[in-house]
């Protein structure tokens, strides 16, 4: 159910910059950690933009690396959340990214601009 609720936020933040236009696309990018499958990610979210600017719209979730940081000032990345420094092997780490669920990019139906001005 982790994926359903990360979905109503994605489509949450895609009607919210859409402002009623008609999303073709949307873009996101997913940190490591959260571990989110992105087949579920689709599911969820095409059921959720059902009777939406965002039904048929294309989720394209993208795995974004995590990067972790040691006392020692080691920086590293990791597909697999290893939380132990390969530098000096401390446990005393900090997660900079990996967390993070970002919209990338939200593609939408121009509409002929009929207003004037
Ligand atoms: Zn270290």
């Amino acid at each position: 159910m982790h994926e359903l609720s990360l979905s109503r936020a994605i489509l949450q933040t895609a009607l919210a910059h859409a402002d009623g236009r008609r999303v073709v696309a949307v873009e996101v990018s997913v940190g490591a950690l959260r571990q989110v499958v992105p087949d579920s990610l689709q599911f969820y979210f095409g059921v959720l933009a059902q009777g939406t600017p965002c039904e048929g719209a294309a989720l394209q979730a993208r795995t974004s690396p995590a990067r972790m940081q040691c006392d020692c000032g080691a920086e590293w990345e990791l597909a697999e959340p290893v939380f132990r420094c390969p530098r000096c092997a401390g446990a005393q780490v900090l997660v900079l990214a990996g967390e993070e669920l970002r919209v990338e990019s939200i593609e939408v139906e121009e509409k002929p601009c009929i207003a004037p001005g």
